[in-house]
């Protein structure tokens, strides 16, 4: 029986009462790279004036994406989509060299806000490549992110998609191999992949420093060590983010009782809290914060009115905008001077 916040139980025959709370995880939400990223396009449309073309969604969050809309970007798949001479912005995924050249050739102008822990990435599928590896790069098949780094080296790099993908793996030389990965895969899973690989290919060697981000390393962090608290987990995010994804995958391995993803508060279902105590939250890292509170909100109002922050980590990691933006809005600034002196 639950009422306000308060559900009663029975305890060794005494009614006792159970308070119904939500453990909210933190850090949860925009990582640096998405705020870089939706910053971009809204300067862009402040700067040269809508419509501003988008390459495939800028994140994954439909939110996000309807927000841009409304204030005018375009989110179109391929570059052929804009119009010759329009101005282009690459997602945060990161595109493979041959976009950048598409682009070109239609005499695009392109901003490029492709994260630069991705790009640190795809640097490195280049080193690699170049000094004649074989690059087994970990990641989900299609991703935009894996199209453009695999986009990087062709030649040299075959996906490994889970562990379940080690069996196929052949190299030219079991000397010369180096694994890389997505930026937004389960650590854990990252690391179950890699063992195997290293079953077969003892001198297998690991990326200079570690592809799987911050941010996703965070937030997996966070939701490990609430979830065995937690009745259920909710994680807001969209069905395309990957780690938004992988956040409910790791909330049910680390022992929360139910876990869902939803894009809004009105897509969580009654049923799902009928028997819960304590329901975790948190988000992805294309989620909005506003998304977070309505969820909180749409929870107090069926019981849930007592939040509890946890924290296991602080971030304060920011990327400057790309240089092409910065470029045209120094230009800005100094003409809008020049025109007050
Ligand atoms: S999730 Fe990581 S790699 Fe992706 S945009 Fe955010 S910081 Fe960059």
């Amino acid at each position: 029986m639950s009422v306000g916040g308060v559900r009663r139980g029975t305890y060794h025959g005494r009614v006792t009462e159970i308070r119904k709370r939500v453990l909210l995880a933190k850090p949860r939400g925009y990582c640096a790279g998405v705020d870089r990223a939706v910053q971009t396009v809204e300067e862009a449309l402040k700067l040269y004036g809508a419509p501003i073309y988008v390459r495939k969604q800028i994140v994954h969050n439909k939110h996000v994406v309807s927000t841009l809309e409304k204030r005018g970007a375009i989110f179109v798949e391929e570059n052929e989509e804009v119009p010759e001479g329009a101005t282009v912005v690459f997602s945060a995924h990161g595109v493979a060299p041959d976009v950048h050249e598409q682009a070109k050739a239609r005499n695009l102008k392109s901003i490029d806000a492709t994260c630069p822990l991705v790009t640190k990435v795809h640097q490195e599928a280049k080193r690699f490549a170049a000094d004649d590896y074989d690059i087994l790069l970990i990641g989900h098949d299609g991703h935009e992110e894996v199209v453009g780094t695999s986009g990087e080296a062709p030649a040299h790099i075959q996906l490994v998609d889970g562990p379940d993908g080690v069996d196929d793996v052949t190299v030219r030389d079991p000397a010369k191999v180096v694994w890389l990965s997505q930026t937004t895969l389960s650590v854990d899973e990252t690391m179950e992949t890699v063992a195997r690989l290293k079953t077969r290919l003892p001198l297998l060697q690991s990326p200079p420093s570690d592809d799987i981000c911050y941010a996703t390393q965070n937030r997996q962090q966070v939701v490990k060590e609430i979830a065995p608290d937690c009745d259920v987990v909710i994680v807001v995010g969209s069905k395309n983010s990957s780690n938004s994804v992988r956040l409910v995958e790791v909330a049910l391995e680390a022992g929360a009782g139910a876990g869902h993803l939803v894009d809004f508060a009105t897509e969580i279902d009654d049923a799902w809290l009928h028997e819960a105590t304590t329901v975790g939250v948190s988000s992805g890292a294309s989620v909005p914060d506003e998304l977070v509170m309505q969820v909180l909100a749409h929870l107090a109002e069926r019981g849930f009115g007592e939040v509890t922050e946890y924290t296991t980590t602080e971030e304060r990691l920011s990327f400057s905008l790309p240089k092409e933006l910065r470029r045209d809005m120094k230009a800005r600034d100094m003409q809008a001077t020049a025109a007050r002196d």
